[in-house]
């Protein structure tokens, strides 16, 4: 049997990039899966139908984690849908880039509210409902670990906040046997960062490997630890030698 067999899944922000790739990924393994976005009904419908030619049930759910009741209202509506929830994937996330006088406070907020507040009030409904054997991952940031240029403050502190948070919620939630862990994705052809991409070069250079990575490369390493049981608390770099 594949690993996550009969779980099901919520990948925020699977519409498109890192989500949909660990999306498919996880359904690959095993799992009924859910993805939520914004804009992308299209592409969030495509997951869906790829999901369902593996032979696992799907849900597209639209739900803009900046919106403290809809990135709660999601988990609900998936746990209702499937009866459960087992893995979360908090992967939903913004880019910004330029200089601290660059960002005004609506981009701030914009900024925290999606890649912070919505991932801890989606954490924290996810939590409610998960039993023992419970996974949540995290997609954070090679830019919480190192950075090596000027221009990413805003995001580089929204993504450091989750190391935080999957360190807290290890301790919080061990005892009912869930657990914890955060992804630091380095620079992964997506929309959101592409390959050719006017940043590109510089990016690929400061990896050990010189070059982007993939999304599924990253989808990877959450699928192990959505069925790993012995690791919680922990940092995974996906990023080519980028923080080495
Ligand atoms: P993309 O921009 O390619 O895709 C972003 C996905 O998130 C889309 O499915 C989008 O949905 C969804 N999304 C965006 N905003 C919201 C929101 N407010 N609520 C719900 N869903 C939303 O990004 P990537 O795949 O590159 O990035 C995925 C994650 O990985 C992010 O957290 C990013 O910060 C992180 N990351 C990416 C790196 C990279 O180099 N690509 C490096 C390190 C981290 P919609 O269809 O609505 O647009």
């Amino acid at each position: 049997p594949t690993p996550l067999h009969g779980k099901v899944a919520l990948v925020t922000g699977g519409s498109r990039g890192i989500g949909a790739a660990t999306a498919l990924r996880l359904a690959r393994d095993g799992a009924d899966v859910a993805v939520t976005y914004v804009n992308g009904k299209e592409e969030a419908e495509d997951v869906v139908r790829r999901v369902g030619a593996l032979g696992r049930r799907a849900l597209a759910v639209r739900s803009d984690a900046a919106d403290a009741g809809e990135a709660a209202d999601a988990v609900d509506r998936v746990a209702r849908h499937f009866g459960t929830l087992d893995v979360l994937v908090n992967n939903a996330g913004v880019g910004a880039v330029g200089p601290l006088d660059g960002p005004t406070l609506a981009d701030v907020d914009r900024v925290l509210a999606v890649n912070v507040r919505g991932v801890f009030l989606t954490t924290r409904a996810a939590a409610a409902r998960m039993e023992r054997g419970g996974r949540i991952v995290t997609i954070g940031s090679c830019l919480a670990q190192r950075v090596p240029a000027p221009g990413a403050t805003l995001y580089a502190m929204s993504k450091s906040a989750l190391v935080g948070l999957t360190k807290a919620l290890a301790r919080e939630l061990g005892p009912r046997g869930i657990t914890a862990n955060v992804v630091h994705p380095g620079p992964i052809d997506t929309d959101m960062n592409p390959a050719d991409g006017p940043f590109a070069d510089g990016q690929a250079a400061v990896t050990a490997l010189g070059r982007f990575g993939t999304a599924d490369e990253v989808a990877g390493l959450v699928a192990y630890l959505a069925s790993a049981d012995y690791v919680t608390g922990a940092e995974f770099a996906v990023d080519g030698g980028y923080a080495a």
